[in-house]
């Protein structure tokens, strides 16, 4: 191979022992995890709030951000479940610039990939511990769900992601709910094929095992827009849409029908102010539609401490150096105001 091998990495099961999740807080995520599930089940009918920074770059401002989150979750928490965005490997369209803390846990560093799987634990360890959230990652490399598996309360497989057989037989081995995006040209086929996927069991190699998963039946939708063929973006969040996909989970007998709206990427146009209205649009459209009341478990959206975004290398602390996001007054705003509509 025309490769490197620089070092061997520390398994999981490794890293784990060093940096072990104590019994308390263990019970917390088991405790949290049961009311995540609820709602993916409609047991529990508050909404779900997959909110937080495009990525996770800077530990410090990331728990700042979610320690604000905390109590704003305390006040909407008749109606809304939150679960912060903690997003610490990224995907790159061409392959090219930052790809998360796991890379670079210091963005203005050389990648350095045995601190960053350390630092990718600790920073959502340091979730649970001071804020008692467990939070949201994309799974982007399957092989790595295992550093994280025992913090996560939510996976998201991208949009790029969502048609590799490894990510959809993985994700059905994986306990908590595991969002499928829509991939970036748009096909739900593809969306729903992998919900099937990972709904069902399967026997398959994992890091160097034969494997055998349950099948997870909290996999489900998530609708993030897409991108035609010349190159614009397209909304996939309007009522139209919405009741599309109603149809086709109608096709088969899927467990817990669901389905996220992701308010910024393609649905936005990455213009991310839109947020608010484009939540506010699907708000109305369940109030409208009994049956979209019941589909739409909730919404992913991007926020941050400062709004918008700068360029990797940007020094403004709590700012999005990846996709721009809600800044923290509007944030606050928009969260109270979801949960005066539910
Ligand atoms: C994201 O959620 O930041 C992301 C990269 O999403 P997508 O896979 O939809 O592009
Ligand atoms: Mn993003």
């Amino acid at each position: 191979m025309n490769m490197e091998f620089e070092r061997k990495l520390a398994i999981p099961m490794e890293v784990k022992e060093m940096y072990p999740l104590d019994g308390k807080l263990g019970k917390l995520w088991e405790e949290r995890e049961a009311e995540i599930k609820a709602v993916f089940s409609g047991r529990d009918e508050r909404l779900a709030l997959i909110i937080g920074p495009c990525s996770a770059d800077n530990e410090d401002s990331v728990i700042e951000y979610i320690t604000r989150l905390r109590d704003v979750q305390e006040k909407v928490k008749d109606r809304l479940l939150i679960i912060p965005r903690i997003y610490t490997n990224k995907p790159r369209t061409t392959g090219a610039g930052y790809k998360g803390m796991l890379h670079q846990p210091d963005p203005s560093a050389k990648p350095d990939l045995f601190k960053g799987i350390v630092a990718i634990r600790q920073i959502h360890m340091r979730a649970i511990r001071e804020t008692g959230f467990i939070c949201a990652d994309e799974m982007l490399y399957t092989e790595n769900h295992k550093y994280l598996d025992d913090l996560l309360g939510y996976v998201a497989v991208g949009a790029r992601s969502v048609e590799d057989q490894q990510h959809r037989l993985t994700a059905s081995g994986i306990e908590v709910p595991v969002g499928m995006k829509n991939p970036t040209g748009g096909d739900l086929s593809v969306m729903m094929n992998a919900i099937t996927a990972a709904q069902s069991g399967h026997t398959f190699t994992y890091r160097g095992w034969e494997a055998h998963s349950q099948g997870n039946p909290y996999a489900h939708a998530i609708l993030r827009g897409y991108m035609n063929k010349h190159g614009e973006s397209l909304p996939n969040y309007h009522y139209e849409d919405l009741r599309h996909v109603l149809e086709l989970y109608a096709e088969k007998p899927y467990s817990n029908p669901a389905v996220i709206i992701d308010c910024n990427h393609a649905n936005s146009d990455k213009n991310y102010l839109e947020q608010v209205r484009i939540a506010e649009e699907v708000m109305h459209n369940r109030r409208y539609s009994e049956d979209l009341r019941k589909l739409v478990k909730g919404f992913m959206v991007e926020s941050y401490l400062v709004d918008g975004a700068q360029k990797p290398g940007g020094v403004t602390y709590g700012q999005s150096i990846t996709d721009p996001c809600l800044g923290w007054e509007k944030t606050e705003r928009f969260v109270l105001d979801l949960a005066d509509g539910v």
